[in-house]
């Protein structure tokens, strides 16, 4: 049986062969996975598993795409995508919340002030999933997903689900050492009491001071570029090496904030890809200053 009937019988309508990904991902950018699969549950996650380990073809794991830079040759392999499961939102004690990997981090947000919850509201304005969000341990000045994690459920690819509680990771500045090449299926979270008229209050507030920062009419993928330490900031780096307002076809570094590229309606990967590489060359001539991407590139060039 040939790879894609099997994949068919197994997943129906929720796998596509050779399936461009640039309408899953933020940017709008970026070319076809082999295999695009959407599993439901871990016996499934166990089934692609055990497929790619025997065909020896690699597992990419997609959210949103909020953090993404898929090249333009696309992705070899299998591309799993949670956006059709993984979708649960539980109250599993007072202020405990189990949560599923594929939740968006803005329903989860939600979900908690309508019950009062505090402890989200660091993740106002953040778009993604919260399994994307524990990966890149996402966050702002406010907090990150560290700080609230309780414990992660992961499916590892090579040994299945398994469980690690807070105190056996770490969680640093957009990054991690919990999850490695594993999915993350679901979280508890550990939040407080709150009232949920004042926490509505504070969200509305982030997201305001977010707008009136971050340019939000084109698609990007935030940050560009992690700030590098010393508490030097990358966007002023950006800035002050002078590339505002540079592009490279249609690409370019946004005027209102230097560390977002955007995608101003027709730019291929290559080119935010060319624009990253002009600003750190720029940076690191001009600052003596090695920018680190925050953003993750992933798959071949066009
Ligand atoms: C306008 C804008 C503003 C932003 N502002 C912020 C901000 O303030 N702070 C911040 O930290 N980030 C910010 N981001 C970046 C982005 O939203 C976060 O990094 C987000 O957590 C990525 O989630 P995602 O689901 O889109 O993941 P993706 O971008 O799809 O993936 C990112 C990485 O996570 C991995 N991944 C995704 N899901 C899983 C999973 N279930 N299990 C294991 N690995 C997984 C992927 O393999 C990939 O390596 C911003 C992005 C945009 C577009």
């Amino acid at each position: 049986m040939s790879i894609n009937s099997s994949f068919e019988n197994k997943f129906g309508p929720r796998v596509r062969f050779k399936e461009p990904l640039a309408p899953l991902l933020a940017y709008g950018v970026g070319g076809p996975a082999d295999v695009l699969v959407f599993p439901k549950d871990e016996e499934e996650l166990s089934w692609v598993s055990n497929y790619s380990k025997e065909l020896q073809v690699p597992i990419t794991i997609i959210g949103t795409g909020t953090n993404l830079l898929v090249l333009d040759g696309g992705i070899r392999g299998i591309v799993i995508s949670l956006s059709q499961a993984f979708q649960n939102i539980d109250r599993v004690e007072s202020t405990q919340v189990r949560c599923g990997g594929g939740v968006s981090k803005g329903s989860l947000l939600e979900w908690a002030l309508d019950r009062g919850l505090a402890g989200l509201e660091f993740s106002a304005g953040v778009p993604g999933t919260v399994g994307g969000g524990i990966f890149m341990n996402a966050g702002t000045k406010y907090g990150c997903y560290g700080d609230i994690l309780k414990e992660l459920r992961l499916f590892d690819f090579e040994h299945g689900p398994r469980t690690l509680l807070r105190e056996e990771t770490h969680f640093g500045y957009r990054e991690q050492t919990a999850v490695g090449k594993s999915l993350v299926t679901s979280v508890l979270l550990e939040l407080t009491p709150g009232d949920t008229s004042l926490l509505r209050q504070e969200v509305n507030r982030i997201i305001k001071e977010r707008a009136e920062k971050q340019p939000l009419d084109y698609p990007s993928c935030g940050s560009t570029f992690k700030n590098p330490p010393q508490g030097l900031s990358a966007g002023r780096l950006i800035e002050r090496a002078g590339l505002k307002g540079t592009a490279v076809g249609g690409a370019e570094i946004s005027t209102k904030h230097a560390n977002f590229i955007l995608n101003k309606g027709n730019a291929r990967a290559s080119d935010i890809l060319s624009l990253i590489a002009l600003t750190k060359e720029k940076v690191r001539e001009s600052f003596e200053v090695e920018l680190e991407c925050e953003v993750i590139i992933l798959g071949e060039a066009g």
